[in-house]
């Protein structure tokens, strides 16, 4: 007998995305959150189209928008003020469907997050708990917290347990997972200010000065707030720049205190780092507990969402369908390399901020006519997991498309994969019920596998494409592989999971 499908330990952006994905399918869910208020020091201010799309299918994107402002890039420059990396965002939407890069404050999300499980009658939230222990007893896993106002313990079963407690992850310890080391570890300062004057006239990009004395950043945030972060030398204690004095000394050629008012300060030590392994047995890790990165891509927080993304439909199957080895091993080895690539870019451009070395920080990095150095966002694909590396379109983003209706495509595969096709299948339709749709009386969607020049296209829930069936495909009598064919078909023989 099971108290819950999964637990979920910790209640951040990683966790709290995780609970949305998996109420979409009605899953049982227990939150254990050690804290009973949201975290309040400084921390993420970015995140991409790619998260906007994830927070779209969980139904926050209108409620969220509210609190956003779209981000115009980021201007590397050195101490004469002379631009040396140009990182523009472009405007326009993306193949998300969103814009490319957007500014917020992270309580807010945080806030939103919770706000949407709060009241789902199968999700249980317990906060000051306090994760104990966790034992895999094989068929199950039996978790144990405490709850910290009056000290009793309590004990769930449940079919999995997701680790989303954070960079000092008590469950990866239990797991016995330890981190490797990526090679950037650098001491910063953070500084919050709210401006009296919106007008005030500081530049409406981030800039990252490049100084060997001593690197700084500095961040656009959203409405009056605005960013300033340091780097701490060796030798200096990070403490005697945490003062009110002086901090309004050290930015007195910015702003000064009768402009704005300090928020919140805090001293954090950027790291990157990445968990070995990221499941054993029926225990998983995602977000900052499977790996760690400096903030100057600002990408942590994106890539735990991506985590629980690329996770989340696969657990539902596994809850609804049984466990499936093959579903859950692709999770670590689909997300690894992905992370990897922002892990690297981040520490790249750590080592630019700082050493000046070269503003070579990625591949997208280009030469323009005038000698300066252009930057575009990376797009790193899937690493290999489902379907077959051969398959071109396998690991690529399927197009957030708007149908002639006005309707979002997205919303009709949120929770198990689909087949897009032109052609009609030979295997019994029954086996797969509306997994299939045919795309020869829909012209929006025809026009999708004619771009892509497919008949047939089989997306993801995480909106990735898994497997493609070119126009000209000798065998083309059998769409997909019979791997492929059986998954949608074990989805489908559980009508549970149709959203
Ligand atoms: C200065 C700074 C700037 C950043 N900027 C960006 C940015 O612009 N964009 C971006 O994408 N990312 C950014 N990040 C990274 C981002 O903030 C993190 O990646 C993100 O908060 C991680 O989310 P999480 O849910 O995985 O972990 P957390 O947010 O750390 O949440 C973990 C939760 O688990 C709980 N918990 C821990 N242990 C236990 C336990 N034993 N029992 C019960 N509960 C427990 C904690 O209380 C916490 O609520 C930045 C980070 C910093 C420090």
């Amino acid at each position: 007998m099971f108290d819950y499908d999964i637990v979920i330990v910790g209640f951040g952006p990683t966790g709290s995305t995780l609970a949305n994905l998996l109420a979409l399918s009605n899953i049982s869910t227990c939150i254990i959150e050690r804290e009973d208020s949201l975290y309040n020091l400084p921390r993420a201010v970015h995140f991409d189209d790619e998260v906007m799309r994830v927070f779209q299918t969980i139904g926050i994107a209108n409620t969220l928008r509210k609190y956003l402002i779209i981000n115009r890039g980021t201007k590397f420059i050195d101490k004469n003020g002379q631009i040396l990396l140009d990182w523009p965002r472009p405007r326009s939407n993306t193949i998300n469907g969103w814009n490319a890069s957007y500014r917020f404050h992270q309580p807010d999300l945080e806030r939103i997050l919770r706000r949407r499980v709060r009241n789902k009658k199968f999700i249980d939230v317990f906060e000051n708990a306090e994760l104990q222990n966790i034992t895999d007893q094989g068929s199950n896993v039996k978790t144990t917290f405490k709850n910290l106002k009056n000290r009793n313990l309590k004990t769930v079963i449940s079919k999995y347990v997701v680790g989303c407690d954070g960079a000092r992850s008590l469950t990866r310890e239990l797991m016995n997972v330890s981190m490797e080391s990526l090679g950037f570890k650098q001491t910063w300062i953070v500084i919050d200010m709210i401006l009296n004057l919106q007008e005030r006239s500081l530049p409406d990009r981030t800039i990252q000065y490049c100084n060997l004395e001593r690197p700084m950043t500095y961040c656009r945030n959203v409405g009056r707030r605005r960013r300033w972060e340091f780097a701490v030398l060796p030798g200096e204690n990070p403490q005697d720049f945490l003062l009110p004095q002086a901090i309004w000394s050290y930015l007195e050629r910015w702003i000064s205190p009768t402009e704005a008012n300090l928020e919140r300060q805090a001293v954090y030590t950027f790291k990157s780092e990445i968990a070995e392994t990221w499941r054993k047995g029926r225990l998983l890790l995602a977000g900052d507990s499977a790996h760690l990165m400096p903030p100057f891509m600002g990408q942590g927080m994106c890539a735990g969402i991506r985590d629980v993304s690329n996770l989340a439909w696969k657990l539902s199957f596994c809850v609804w369908n049984g466990h499936s080895e093959e579903l859950l091993e692709s999770y670590q080895s689909e997300r690894y390399s992905n992370v990897i690539e922002y892990i690297k870019t981040s520490n790249y451009m750590g080592d630019f901020v700082n050493t000046l070395e070269s503003f070579q920080v990625s591949n997208t990095v280009f030469k323009k006519k005038d000698g300066t150095a252009e930057m575009k966002s990376i797009e790193p694909k899937l690493g290999f997991g489902l379907g077959d590396l051969q398959d071109p379109l396998r690991g690529k983003k399927f197009p957030n498309i708007n149908l002639v209706d006005g309707s979002s495509f997205d919303q009709y595969f949120a929770v198990r994969p689909i087949i897009l096709t032109n052609i009609s299948i030979e295997k019994s339709e029954a086996d797969f019920g509306n997994s299939v749709i045919f795309t020869k009386e829909k012209s929006d969607l025809d026009s999708i596998l004619k771009k892509y020049a497919v008949n047939a296209l089989l997306i993801r829930p995480d909106r990735y494409i898994m497997a493609s069936l070119p126009i000209n495909r000798s065998d083309d009598e059998k769409l997909f592989s019979d791997k492929e064919y059986d998954l949608l078909k074990f989805i489908n023989a559980k009508k549970i999971l149709l959203a």
